[in-house]
């Protein structure tokens, strides 16, 4: 079919401006957000509602076009780069972007999947409440972005993934039909619950055009504290020191080597308020009941006293709060500063952390002389960023294979919360266990029986004789 003509229909549909063609334009929805991989989109459409979603895709699926599922583009794995054929549409929900309805009583926000993270936060703190999805992406990513990535961030250890956010979807599947579950239950055992399909596909099996989020109550008091800690093992025994004194109100609790913090000294110019350490630990805990902070000093003075931890400081103000949030944060950015890096977002059971550490340590400096690991994550939950300084000669993919390698052997998952989009497929295909994925396929074929949703994403390319 002529070119022109796709266009003009699409533009029926989504109206003149709905509709990018412009190689300049286009230039932003070619690339993602690490400048890792680079494709060419036929063209980029914007919808404005569900209903002009489900003509776009039904109109792509009657002429086999494949499409690709964009919204913030700060996803780290590549899923919302189109590939390089010049075929593919990219669909963008940044026009579908109402907040549709917050119910304060039930603590709930009715919101469309183009919203952006931190307009939907803003929102639920006007009402009283908070939305607890919160990452160092939130000012650029967007709910379906999230949803379909099934974020994780900073707040998971109390609040869990994105994925626990979710009380109901509507998405548009593959062959352009609109299935609205947008009910906003807690309770709900009736029949499949087909939603956490969707959540974590990274767009490989239908579009999510709205969800209804469980919101929760507002903390009233914040305690955020830096630990310096000899040892991984040491600060588990924080942890779990940390679970006895200040309960479920601990929101976040980061590892950060001390490597890791002399990278943000070095390139930032930020500074530890503490003398060095090999390894430090970032706390955060918040409740609305009195008591929180001499709770958090009860925890200071056991994990001194018994050796766990070597020094520790209290933020007093949210402006120290800021400052050691920051030096969390900025290690990504020192990281690419100090050279190549090869990143490895793994989780392994809690309790493994120390061990996995250790091992890969080992066998990365036995096998990569000279490399320099970068480790740190959200222990609290088993995640840790395993990252490797590499020269620009050492074989990435076999230092991938290594660690991977490893995770496994540990019980632990290649993508602990970026997903894994076309940067690993191949490694998902060799990590998991070939049972796990014919599952996955067949969910895939169930769902996306001509293959047009995102293809190449998650797993490999699929032909209708597998
Ligand atoms: C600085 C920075 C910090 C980050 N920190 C974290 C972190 O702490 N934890 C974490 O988990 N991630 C983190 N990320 C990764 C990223 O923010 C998340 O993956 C986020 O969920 C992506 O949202 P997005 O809207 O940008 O999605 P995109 O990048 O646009 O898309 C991601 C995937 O979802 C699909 N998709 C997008 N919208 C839809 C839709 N409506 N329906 C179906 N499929 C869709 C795309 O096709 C793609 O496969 C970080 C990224 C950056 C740049």
């Amino acid at each position: 079919m002529s070119e022109a003509l796709l266009i003009d229909e699409l533009r029926a549909v989504v109206g003149e401006r709905g509709v990018v063609v412009d190689a300049n334009d286009l230039e932003n929805y070619n690339v993602d957000w690490r400048h890792m991989f680079k494709g060419r989109a036929r063209c980029a459409v914007l919808p404005r509602s569900t209903s002009e979603v489900a003509q776009v895709v039904r109109l792509c699926a009657g002429k086999g076009i494949s499409i690709v599922p964009y919204g913030g583009n700060t996803g780290l794995s590549g899923g919302a780069t189109p590939d390089g054929s010049g075929s593919q549409v990219v669909l963008s929900l940044a026009r579908m972007n109402a907040i549709r309805d917050i119910d304060a009583l039930g603590e709930t926000m009715e919101v469309e999947a183009g919203c952006i993270l931190q307009t939907a936060q803003e929102a639920a703190t006007q009402a009283g409440l908070m939305l607890p999805i919160s990452l160092a992406a939130e000012g650029s990513a967007r709910i379906g972005g999230l949803l379909s990535t099934n974020a994780g961030g900073t707040n998971v250890l109390r609040y869990g993934m994105s994925r626990t956010r979710v009380l109901g979807l509507e998405v548009v599947t593959a062959d352009g039909e609109i299935v609205s579950g947008l009910r906003r239950l807690r309770k709900d055992n009736a029949g499949y619950d087909w939603k956490q399909l969707f959540i974590g596909a990274e767009g490989t099996l239908g579009i999510i055009t709205a969800a209804v989020l469980q919101l929760a109550p507002q903390s009233c008091h914040r305690v955020t504290a830096l630990l310096a800690v000899p040892t991984p093992d040491a600060a588990l025994k924080v942890l779990r020191a940390a679970r006895q004194h200040i309960g479920e109100t601990l929101n976040a609790f980061e590892l950060m080597s001390g490597a890791a913090l002399e990278l943000v000294a070095r390139h930032q110019g930020l500074k530890t308020p503490l003398a060095a350490s090999e390894w430090f630990v970032l706390v955060e805990a918040s409740s609305c009941l009195a008591g929180l902070r001499d709770a958090v000093e009860g925890l200071f003075a056991t994990v001194l006293e018994e050796g766990d931890a070597t020094d520790g400081v209290i933020a007093e103000s949210e402006r120290q709060e800021g400052e050691l949030w920051l030096l969390r944060e900025s290690i990504t950015e020192a990281e690419s500063r100090e050279g190549r890096s090869l990143k490895h977002d793994v989780s392994v059971p809690i309790a493994g952390i120390p061990a996995f550490l250790r091992e890969a340590d080992a066998a990365v400096a036995q096998a990569f002389p000279g490399s320099r690991v970068n480790a740190f994550g959200h222990a609290g939950d088993g995640n840790i960023h395993y990252n490797v300084i590499v020269s620009p000669a050492a074989d990435g993919h076999a230092l991938n294979m290594l660690v991977h390698d490893l995770v496994v052997r540990h019980g632990g998952s290649i993508s602990a919360e970026h997903g894994i989009g076309q940067y690993r497929v191949s490694e998902l295909q060799r990590c998991r266990a070939p049972s796990e994925l014919r599952l996955a396929g067949r969910i895939k074929r169930a769902l996306d029986p001509a293959g047009t949703m995102n293809p190449g994403k998650v797993m490999p390319l699929i032909s209708q004789a597998d």
